[in-house]
C-alpha cells in the first residue's frame, strides 16, 4: 500500500458494533470480562484502549514498522526510550538537541547514572570517536532545530551497529512522508504527535515506532508500567488529522520551498536555512534520505540586530508568534529569545543560532498571503 492510502485506512476498521466508519472514541477505563482470564484483548486502558490501539498500528505502518506505541507527549516518549537504559550505560547524541530532549538527559537521566555525550553529527567521524563498550544508545534528530542541519542516518547506523547500540531517530520535523528511518537502518523512530501528525495544534502526544520484537516488549512494558498513555479523545483526533498527513505535507513542502526562495532574494536577508536549499551545507545528504524538504525554515538578517528580529516577529499578522510548528497555521519564533533562551550566548552562536535568527513552521495557507505577510514585516522594521 502506498503512503496516502495507508494514511487513510492503516489500522482502523469499520465499528463492529455499528458499522460507525470512523474510529469510535472509546472513553473507558475498564473492560468487562466474560469470566476470569476471558477478555475481548483489552483489560485495562492504561495497557491498552481500542482508539489508541488503532492509531498505533497506523502509526507503525507510516513508517514501515511494525509495533507502534502511543505516549501522553514527545518527551514521555524519550522518556520511555531512556528507560531501556540501565545505570554505566552511555547516550551519544547531537549538540543541536530539541531542547527539553537535552533538559531530559541531563536533568534527569544523568542523576540515574547513565553518561551523555554530545557532538556535531553532520561528522560521522567524530561520533565514532565517542563510542566505547558502554555505549547503548545513538540519539538522531534531522533536521535540527534551528538551523535543520541534516544527520545521515545510514552512517549513523552504521556507528551504531558496530558499537552495537541501538539508533533512535527524533522524525518530528520531517514526518514519515518524507523520511522513514527504519529503512534506513534506525531501531527506533520517535514523533512527536503534537507536531505534524496531528497537524492542527490541538493535541500533545507522542509515539514511538520500531520493527524489533525485543525493543517492542520493554516498550510495551515500560508504557504500560510508567502509565504515560495518551487519551482515547486525543487519539481520535490524531487518527483524524493523519487522514490528510501527505496533503498537507506536500503542501508544507512547497510553499516551504517558496517561502525559502523569496527569504534568499530578499535585501533585509542574511542567510537561510532550509535544506532543500542548494546553498545548505548538508543538502546532498537531504536528497538521499528525504523525499521533500518540508516547512521548516529559519533564516538571520543582514547587520545581525535582536532588534530587527524582534520588529519582524511583531510586525506579521498572519504568522503568530508562537512556540511549536508543524500545524495547518503558519507560526514564526524567536530563537534566541524562545526555545533557545536557556542556552549561553556563546554556546548558541557556535551553531549559528545568532541575535536576529527568525524561526518560521510555514503553514499550509496560500502562499502569495503568506510571502506578502513576510514582505510588509521586513518591509515595516
Ligand atoms: C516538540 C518536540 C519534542 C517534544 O515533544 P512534546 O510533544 O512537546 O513533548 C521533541 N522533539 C522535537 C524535535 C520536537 O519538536
Amino acid at each position: 500500500m502506498k503512503f496516502g492510502t495507508k494514511a487513510i485506512h492503516a489500522g482502523v476498521h469499520p465499528d463492529e458494533a455499528t458499522g460507525a466508519i470512523m474510529t469510535p472514541i472509546y472513553q473507558t477505563s475498564t473492560y468487562v470480562q466474560e469470566e476470569i482470564g476471558v477478555n475481548k484483548g483489552y483489560a485495562y486502558s492504561r495497557t491498552q484502549n481500542p482508539t489508541r490501539h488503532a492509531l498505533e498500528k497506523n502509526l507503525a505502518a507510516l513508517e514501515n514498522g511494525v509495533h507502534g506505541a502511543c505516549f501522553g507527549s514527545g518527551m514521555a516518549a524519550i522518556d520511555c526510550v531512556l528507560k531501556m537504559l540501565n545505570p554505566g550505560d552511555e547516550v551519544i547524541s547531537t549538540s543541536d538537541l530539541y531542547g527539553g530532549t537535552f533538559r531530559l538527559f541531563k536533568t534527569i537521566f544523568e542523576k540515574y547514572g547513565i553518561k551523555f555525550h554530545f557532538v556535531g553529527m553532520t561528522d560521522p567521524a567524530a561520533v565514532s570517536k565517542l563510542v566505547n563498550e558502554n555505549t547503548q544508545l545513538i540519539w538522531v534528530e534531522t533536521p535540527t532545530n534551528p538551523t535543520m542541519s541534516i544527520i545521515d542516518i545510514v552512517a549513523m547506523s552504521k556507528v551504531a551497529k558496530q558499537a552495537n547500540a541501538m539508533l533512535c531517530v527524533d522524525n518530528t520535523f520531517a514526518t514519515p512522508y518524507l523520511q522513514n528511518p527504519l529503512d534506513l537502518g534506525a531501531d527506533l523512530v520517535m514523533h512527536s504527535v503534537t507536531k505534524y501528525l496531528g497537524g492542527h495544534s490541538d493535541v500533545v502526544m507522542g509515539a514511538l515506532i520500531t520493527s524489533d520484537d525485543k525493543i517492542a516488549e520493554e516498550m510495551y512494558r515500560i508504557q504500560n508500567s510508567s502509565g504515560a498513555v495518551t487519551a482515547p479523545m486525543d487519539s481520535f483526533l490524531v487518527l483524524r488529522g493523519i487522514k490528510t498527513l501527505h496533503l498537507r505535507v506536500q503542501r508544507h513542502c512547497e510553499n516551504g520551498e517558496k517561502v525559502a526562495r523569496f527569504l534568499v532574494d530578499h535585501p533585509k536577508v542574511d542567510k537561510v536555512y532550509w535544506p532543500g536549499l542548494e546553498s545548505h551545507p548538508n543538502h546532498e545528504v537531504a536528497k538521499s534520505q528525504m523525499r521533500g524538504f518540508g516547512g521548516m525554515i529559519s533564516f538571520t538578517m543582514v547587520g545581525d540586530k535582536l532588534s530587527d528580529a524582534h520588529a519582524v516577529v511583531r510586525n506579521t499578522k498572519l504568522f503568530a508568534l508562537a512556540e511549536s510548528l508543524g500545524g495547518v497555521e503558519s507560526l514564526i519564533g524567536h530563537p534566541v529569545t524562545m526555545t533557545h533562551a536557556a542556552i549561553p550566548k556563546e554556546e548558541r552562536e557556535k551553531t549559528g543560532v545568532v541575535d536576529s535568527m527568525i524561526r518560521l513552521s510555514v503553514g499550509v495557507e496560500d502562499v502569495e498571503d503568506i510571502i506578502e505577510d513576510l514582505r510588509q514585516a521586513l518591509d515595516k522594521k
